[in-house]
């Protein structure tokens, strides 16, 4: 039990908003472009070339009443690139709500990998080691969220948007194992409404 509970605790701090040191920033280029960017209130949206996203959009799961109830305006209509950022718009007022934390003139960097691989590239390039087993992370430095295509969801994302809003909430930075308990309860709470 003693092993399992030390593995886990590993597990949180590996989680949590990550950060880099200048010398890791200067020589930094992931690789995104601009040619699909989409920008929302909240969130602006980096994806990757080939990335079919009328099919991705539908991963995070935003109903027409999560968007009404978040006060975000909503499109009837499959959703076509430029309705994934007000999506993930609406997921942010929802995490923001859960936490009960409201950042004014706040905006973080979504960026959506083409596959796992380019996920662990961009972590190996930052950090020179292996992502050892997440599908997405939070660069604090960066105030960017990269997330592997199949991780796209609601439950994921808005675990991501949680580090980013909690690690600018306070002007004093929380421990990182307290930030993740409660990216953890956002996780599980959007899981519940689900
Ligand atoms: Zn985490």
């Amino acid at each position: 039990m003693k092993a399992s509970k030390k593995r886990s605790y590993l597990l949180l701090v590996a989680c949590a908003a990550l950060f880099l040191g200048a010398s890791s920033l200067r020589a930094f280029d992931d690789g995104f472009s601009y040619d699909r960017k989409f920008e929302g209130k909240y969130v602006t949206v980096y994806c990757a070339p080939g990335l079919d996203l009328p099919r991705l959009a539908p991963q995070l799961n935003i109903l027409p009443t999560d968007a009404i109830l978040a006060g975000r305006p909503w499109k009837a209509g499959d959703p076509t690139d430029g309705e994934l950022a007000p999506m993930l718009d609406t997921l942010f007022v929802q995490v923001s709500d859960i936490l009960d934390m409201h950042l004014e003139s706040f905006k973080t960097d979504i960026k959506i990998c083409g596959t796992d691989k380019e996920l662990a590239g961009i972590y190996k390039l930052l950090f020179g080691k292996d992502l050892e087993g997440h599908r997405a992370f939070y660069i604090y430095d960066l105030n960017t969220i990269y997330v592997a295509p199949d991780a796209f969801r609601q439950g994921a994302v808005g675990h991501e948007m949680s580090h980013a809003i909690i690690s600018h909430y306070f002007d004093v930075s929380a421990p990182s194992r307290v930030q993740e308990v409660l990216s953890l309860y956002v996780e599980d709470s959007l899981k519940k409404k689900t």
